[in-house]
């Protein structure tokens, strides 16, 4: 076998390491921030994300008042401070991204494709996940869960509250464990149904409630895969925004050998070595087989156990 590829330096995951500062304790009056001269906000869509063209390239950002004054806009929510500035997100709908993507002073793109082709700097990646995360919330939970009734905004939209029966609600973060099975020099990795030709990764799946994250990894790798686990190595988690995920990434040691694959999970499960999957993340497998792009956890995971192997404790 040739010598393992040379990866380069590690590169920076998505969506998380965010700069931004919270400052949860100013959520209930933020008027002075909207006021703030340096006050700048997200327009996000659904899964569209509003960028102006400008000379220099594609600007995220605009004034609170430019945002609203596009029709249809709904919520806005406090994202917090980045560098001491105050960073909005405006929710817009469907119909007016729909009209405002014929207007060639704009790009409208959806945040995926932002993350993969590196279309912003990569310090905006944290903030419009979060404000896109919370404005999906916002637009699934107009109605209180426990009674109906409309329920309304509060905090800078950290909150929403039923006026009718007065129950609060708060919005949710999704945990997704997402694995890495390894037996000494051989590790599992599969194939989701939606993924490229070619395409290799970790295998994910939500952990349930009442479950702890160790054991959702070894439940999800015994159902998609059939193989049983042992013990479980916490990585690195990262904020998902599609909608509202956080991908807890672990290592697994596999205790069992045969591949049994769930088909409606997953079009395909198998073992890789190491030197093949170093070939895999080099992009340089001589079948073109790949693993995940960087922006995604699944690429560190795997990255990490490649070159420093992982110790269970
Ligand atoms: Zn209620």
């Amino acid at each position: 076998m040739s010598p393992r590829p040379d990866l380069g330096p590690k590169p920076r995951l998505g969506y998380a390491n965010s700069r931004i500062e919270r400052t949860a304790e100013w959520r209930r009056d933020t008027t002075a921030f909207e006021q703030d001269p340096q006050a700048r906000t997200y327009a996000i869509g659904g899964e569209m994300v509003m960028l102006k063209n400008t000379a220099v390239g594609l600007d995220p950002l605009f004034t609170v008042a430019e945002a609203r004054r596009f029709e249809g806009t709904a919520e806005t929510v406090f994202l917090g401070l980045m560098h001491g500035a105050p960073r909005f997100a405006v929710a817009l709908n469907a119909r007016t991204i729909t009209a405002l993507q014929a207007r060639n002073d704009f790009t409208i793109v959806d945040l995926r494709s932002i993350a993969v082709r590196g279309l912003l700097d990569a310090e905006h990646l944290p903030p419009l996940g979060e404000g896109k995360a919370l404005l999906n919330w916002h637009e699934r939970h107009r109605f209180c869960p426990n009674c109906g009734a409309p329920t309304q905004p509060v905090e800078a939209g950290w909150r929403r509250d039923c006026p009718a029966c007065t129950l609060q609600h708060f919005p949710r973060t999704d945990p997704v464990a997402i694995m890495l099975a390894i037996d000494g020099e051989r590790c599992v990795l599969g194939r989701s149904h939606r993924f490229q030709p070619g395409m290799w990764s970790c295998l994910p799946g939500y952990v349930e409630p009442g479950e702890a994250i160790e054991d959702a990894v070894r439940r999800e790798t015994r159902e998609e895969a059939g193989i049983l686990c042992g013990r479980v190595a916490y990585f690195a988690s990262q904020p998902w925004p599609f909608p509202t995920s956080l991908m807890v990434g672990c290592h697994a040691e596999a205790l069992s050998r045969e591949i049994v694959i769930d088909r409606a999970e997953l079009d395909d499960a198998r073992w890789f070595k190491r030197e093949e999957v170093a070939l895999m993340l080099a992009r340089q497998h001589p079948d073109g087989f790949t693993a995940p792009q960087p922006v995604a956890i699944a690429y560190h995971i795997i990255r990490a156990w490649v070159e420093d192997g992982v110790a269970f404790a």
